[in-house]
């Protein structure tokens, strides 16, 4: 759903989360119950550019463009391939 953004002659501005076609030019002030003037803008841009935003898109472009990195991500060390214990030694070799 759409934010619509109106503006309150006594409050000043105020966004309203309504579904396509039900904002009208003028809905009531939840504050103070005034009626107030729909703004014209293009809904939804007011938030592009923002850190949610980018965080959506970053998320979504990894399901087709997966990020290319240079070295594995720093971690937890992996165990050695050798063991360490000094009895393991006497085993037969391979
Ligand atoms: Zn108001």
């Amino acid at each position: 759903m759409p934010l619509y953004e109106y503006r309150c002659p006594v409050c000043g501005e105020f966004e309203l989360l309504l579904s396509m076609g039900a904002a009208g030019r003028e809905a009531d002030c939840p504050v103070c119950g005034t009626a107030a003037r729909r703004l014209l803008s293009a809904p939804g841009l007011s938030r592009a550019g923002t850190p949610e935003a980018r965080l959506i898109e970053r998320t979504e472009a990894t399901a087709s463009e997966p990020g290319v990195v240079a070295s594995p991500p720093a971690g937890p060390r992996r165990p050695a391939r050798h063991s360490t214990n000094p009895l393991h030694r006497r085993l037969p070799r391979p």
